[in-house]
């Protein structure tokens, strides 16, 4: 089953492309795309938000107001705004899935009251048990997070997920007809999703931050040992990687990723210039 998909824009920062090369230093923008699908039968569906509009009170006190010096970040407006621009009620949406709980993709999720939100067991938990400290230099921002969301969540376990042997990965049927498979890309961030689903030009994976840049997957670039370290699991990111590079190399499913440049090209309307 084919669904619309619209590639939003929600803000980007400013990053050194050596975070990702190690040798470039060139500052490029890492957008916050987040994603809306529309299925004929469930509705609206929404994956990720991108920065919202409350990264600046979410970075006012100490030791958050960190991540404001160190990723200077340009936001886009609400969520609610993009979806709003392509006739979407953010208040009625019904279903919002986390890739994971970084505050690039979850500025927004106070957005969307009525929502069911679907994340990894581990994507939550793992971070706000956290120390502040910890948390900033993790990119978790824990007022991002509503009130009550765990009251409105289906928190997906592990046993959720079952290995697929065309991705390699394990993937969850999200609503057991084949339009949205939740893949597990472990590594960068805990219980970090990506999302497979079948796209106008083809099988696709929108990989999320399971890599930045096209150049990881497509020309074996590795990251710099000090951006590798700032991985949630350094070891299961390699994993990822591979896992990619092999997919990637084999063609059978088109690779996006939210940072990547080559993404901004799937954007309907008011791409950055
Ligand atoms: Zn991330």
């Amino acid at each position: 089953m084919s669904l619309k998909v619209h590639f939003l824009n929600g803000g980007y920062c400013r990053q050194f492309l050596a975070s990702v090369d190690g040798r470039s230093l060139r500052l490029v923008r890492f957008h916050a795309v987040f994603l809306a699908f529309h299925h004929p039968t469930i509705g609206w569906v929404v994956c990720d938000t991108g920065y919202g509009g409350r990264f600046r009170p979410a970075t006012r006190a100490w030791p958050y107001r960190l991540y404001r010096y160190a990723t200077p970040v340009r936001e886009r407006g609400t969520a609610a705004a993009a979806l709003a621009r392509i006739g979407v009620d953010a208040r009625r949406v019904q279903h919002v899935i986390v890739t994971h709980f970084h505050a690039d993709h979850i500025g927004g999720l106070g957005d969307f009251p009525s929502a069911r939100v679907y994340y990894h067991e581990d994507a939550l938990q793992s971070l706000a048990a956290l120390k502040p400290f910890k948390q900033t230099s993790c990119a978790f921002l824990p007022s991002l997070v509503p009130a009550q969301l765990q009251s409105r969540s289906k928190v997906l376990s592990r046993d959720h997920f079952q290995h697929d042997a065309d991705l390699s990965f394990p993937v969850h049927d999200l609503f057991r007809d084949g339009s949205l498979r939740l893949v597990h890309l472990p590594g960068h961030a805990p219980g970090q999703l990506g999302v497979q689903f079948e796209h106008e030009s083809g099988p696709l994976l929108y990989a999320a931050d399971a890599y930045w840049r096209k150049m990881q997957v497509s020309e074996g670039t590795d990251l710099p040992a000090l951006t590798r370290k700032l991985q949630w699991d350094p070891p299961a990111y390699d994993e990822t990687i591979a896992r990619l590079r092999h997919l990637h190399s084999h063609g059978r499913f088109k690779l996006l990723a939210c940072h990547d440049d080559e993404t901004q090209s799937y954007l309907e309307r008011e791409p950055y210039g």
